[in-house]
């Protein structure tokens, strides 16, 4: 069920991928923390089995490791270490940052802050430069990070930079505000450090398309989103987002919609191709997480091609 949509051509299975210097494959996921997803979240269709580290953790490697990405974007990381080394043995390098005042800090029997991790493909790249960010709201320090990396594929020199990040959650007029805020921030880290190279700025923006910061992001930088750019299986029109990111089940009742997102620099990369993202059918009337999808979130990912390449 999950096929890379091809502009212009058929559906290409993933495992099909053969990396190449003009290509970027980015992987972008929520993954969710192992604390807060057991302990806060009230996921209420979930099985609790479904959650068990022991047993989930295998999963959202395999999740990552099928799609054979060269960059990972991860956001929820509260076992770096864990991932770091599996990841390692699958050629991947990383590099983490936390959250000041996680919330996992205040959950029983925690694995230390949750935070925004990259992983890049070590036989593809070589790290430049890594920084990392607490974005301000109003020159004030907030409990949510930005990670960079500015990475050389080794193969043509090229350098590109990629930041993801996780955006304050909950719903609501100020809430809305102060992401904007964060986006801004965010805006200001990446142009004090990209300089004129190709962008790729993804994570979990707790931000539904018709928030502000949405726009904030596409109004800077000539960046476009990447499952925007263009229409999966001819099932909604161009310019327009899918449906959801995340779907789950609380006792409130269901969560369905998109926060989650890849945005580029559209004067310097196109988008090659999406991954799909699995039907209502197919993840099942419980929702996720489960055992078949690790997180509340799905994995978001795209080609990118390099257009001044070689
Ligand atoms: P956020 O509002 O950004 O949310 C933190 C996490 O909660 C996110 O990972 C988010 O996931 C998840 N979340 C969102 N909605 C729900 C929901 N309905 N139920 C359960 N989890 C949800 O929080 P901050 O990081 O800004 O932290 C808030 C502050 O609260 C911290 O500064 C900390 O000091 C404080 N705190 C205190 C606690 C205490 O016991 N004293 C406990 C926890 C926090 P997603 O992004 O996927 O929506
Ligand atoms: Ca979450």
């Amino acid at each position: 069920s999950a096929n890379f949509h091809k502009l212009n051509s058929v559906s290409k299975a993933y495992s099909d991928y053969v990396s190449d210097a003009c290509n970027i494959r980015v992987l972008q996921w929520n993954i969710l923390s192992q604390a807060l997803g057991v302990m806060n979240d009230n996921f209420a269709r979930c099985p609790d089995s479904a959650l068990d580290w022991n047993f989930r953790r295998y999963r959202i490697v395999e999740e990552m490791i099928q799609y054979c990405p060269d960059i990972i974007c991860l956001q929820e990381v509260d076992h770096f270490n864990f991932l770091k080394h599996v990841l390692g043995t699958q050629g991947y390098e990383g590099m983490f940052f936390p959250k000041p005042d996680s919330p996992c800090f205040y959950i029983e029997g925690n694995n230390g802050p949750d935070g925004c991790a990259i992983f890049y493909r070590k036989n593809k790249f070589d790290l430049v430069k890594n920084e990392n960010k607490i974005l301000e709201i109003w020159r004030v320090q907030s409990n949510q990070v930005a990670v960079m990396a500015v990475l050389r594929i080794r193969e043509t020199g090229q350098e590109v930079c990629v930041v993801t990040t996780h955006l304050k959650a909950r719903q609501g007029a100020l809430l809305s505000t102060l992401r904007n805020e964060q986006g801004k921030d965010l805006l200001q880290f990446v142009m004090n450090n990209c300089d004129n190279r190709p962008i790729v700025l993804c994570g979990d923006f707790n931000a539904e398309p018709s928030e502000p910061v949405y726009e904030t992001i596409l109004n800077s930088r000539h960046f476009s989103s990447a499952y925007a750019s263009y229409d999966i299986s001819g099932l909604r029109s161009a310019d327009r987002e899918p449906p959801y990111t995340t779907w789950k089940i609380r006792d409130e009742g269901e969560i369905c919609h998109t926060i989650d997102y890849i945005f580029y620099s559209h004067d310097a990369m196109e988008v090659e191709a999406v991954l799909d993202f699995p039907s209502g059918d197919e993840i099942g009337k419980d929702r996720v997480p489960s055992y078949l999808y690790p997180s509340d979130h799905f994995s978001l990912v795209c080609d990118l091609r390099l257009t001044n390449c070689l």
